[in-house]
């Protein structure tokens, strides 16, 4: 097993049960959004600005970094993301 940060974990462990690590909203509350050229992932994006992107084949859900909202073709402002 790989130790990780008790925080890490939890929100790893919210992420998995699909809430929002920031204010565990549900994702199926969230905004979402199917990038033209990308059908195989969601950018969900929460109430409170933090953004996830949902991989369909997997079923699962991640955090998103600025460079795969970039590729995406998803425009935001990085500075309005919460980071933690
Ligand atoms: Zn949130």
């Amino acid at each position: 097993m790989i130790w990780l940060p008790l925080k890490d974990r939890m929100q790893s462990e919210l992420i998995k049960r699909g809430h929002c690590v920031g204010c565990t909203k549900s994702f199926s509350e969230a905004n979402r959004h199917s990038p033209e050229d990308y059908s195989e992932i969601e950018i969900v994006e929460c109430e409170c600005r933090r953004i996830y992107i949902y991989e369909k084949k997997l079923n699962s859900y991640k955090r998103a970094t600025i460079d795969e909202l970039t590729r995406y073709g998803f425009s935001t402002d990085p500075d309005g993301i919460p980071v933690d």
